[in-house]
C-alpha cells in the first residue's frame, strides 16, 4: 500500500450532548464515520485505510459499523489515545513497510469529496507536506481571556485549517517522534511539520468540509446532504 489514508475516529466527544460518540452518529441513516470512509474507497489514489478508534470500540466498529458495508480498503482498525495527536500517532506507527505517502483526515467532515482528497495526494507528492483549508470570510481576533480585544489580523492572509493533510511518509514519521520527544502538543498534524522548520503548501479545500463537533452541525450536515443528493 503506497498511499495510506489514517482516519482519526477515536474522539470521545461529548458537545453533542448524546450517549453515542459523533463519528457513530447516522447522517441520512448512515454513521459519520461511513460517509467520511466511502469517499476514500472511491478515490483511486487511495490504497488502503487505517481507522483509529477508542480502545474499547475496536470490534464494534469491525462488527457494527464495518463489516455490513463493502469497504475493501480498510487495512487496519487500530486502537486511538487521549488526544487527537496521540490517535494519529498511533496510526503512523500501524503503517507498513511499503507505504510511502499519508494522507490524514477527521472521521468527523463527511463531506470530503474525491477531487479534494486527490489534490491533497498530487500536491504532496510534488511537495512533501500539505493541508487543505479555506480563506476566512470573517474578521479575526485575538481576544485576551478576559474578553478585551487585542489585535485585529490581516484577514487578507487568513485561513482556517481543514482536513486532508497530506504527507511524505518519513515527514510526518518525524514530525511525530520529534513532538513525543519535546512534549509539543498541536492540533493538527500539519502544525507539527511546520514547527521543524518544513513547508507545508496551503490548498484550498472547501467551505462544505465541516467538521461535525455540535449538535447544530449536525444540523446544518443533514441539509448539506440533502442538497448534494439531488444535485447528483
Ligand atoms: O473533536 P476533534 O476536533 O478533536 O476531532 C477531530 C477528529 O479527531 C475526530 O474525527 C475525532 O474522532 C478524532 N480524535 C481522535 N482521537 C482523540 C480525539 C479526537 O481520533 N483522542
Amino acid at each position: 500500500m503506497r498511499t495510506v489514508a489514517i482516519v482519526p475516529a477515536a474522539g470521545s466527544g461529548n458537545r453533542m450532548g448524546r450517549d453515542l460518540f459523533k463519528q457513530y452518529l447516522s447522517l441520512g441513516g448512515m454513521p459519520l464515520l461511513v460517509h467520511t470512509l466511502n469517499v476514500f474507497e472511491e478515490c483511486p489514489l487511495v490504497d488502503g485505510l487505517l481507522v483509529v478508534v477508542p480502545p474499547g470500540d475496536i470490534e464494534f466498529v469491525r462488527n457494527t459499523i464495518l463489516a455490513p458495508r463493502k469497504l475493501k480498503k480498510v487495512a487496519g482498525v487500530i486502537a486511538g489515545g487521549k488526544e487527537r495527536q496521540d490517535s494519529v500517532r498511533a496510526g503512523v506507527e500501524a503503517l507498513g513497510r511499503e507505504t510511502e505517502l499519508v494522507i490524514v483526515h477527521d472521521a468527523v467532515r463527511p463531506f470530503i469529496t474525491v477531487e479534494l482528497i486527490s489534490q491533497c495526494i498530487l500536491a504532496a507528492w510534488e511537495e512533501g507536506a500539505v493541508t487543505a483549508g479555506v480563506p476566512v470570510k470573517d474578521t479575526v481576533k485575538e481576544v485576551s481571556p478576559d474578553g478585551r480585544v487585542m489585535k485585529t489580523c490581516d484577514r487578507s492572509q487568513m485561513w482556517l485549517t481543514q482536513t486532508p493533510q497530506a504527507f511524505r511518509r518519513e515527514i510526518i514519521e518525524n514530525a511525530h517522534r520529534a513532538a513525543a520527544r519535546d512534549g509539543f502538543r498541536g492540533t493538527d498534524d500539519s502544525s507539527l511539520v511546520e514547527r521543524l522548520g518544513i513547508a507545508v503548501r496551503m490548498i484550498r479545500g472547501e467551505y462544505g468540509n465541516i467538521k461535525i463537533t455540535t449538535p447544530d452541525d449536525l444540523i446544518l450536515a443533514e441539509t448539506l446532504l440533502t442538497v448534494r443528493r439531488g444535485s447528483r
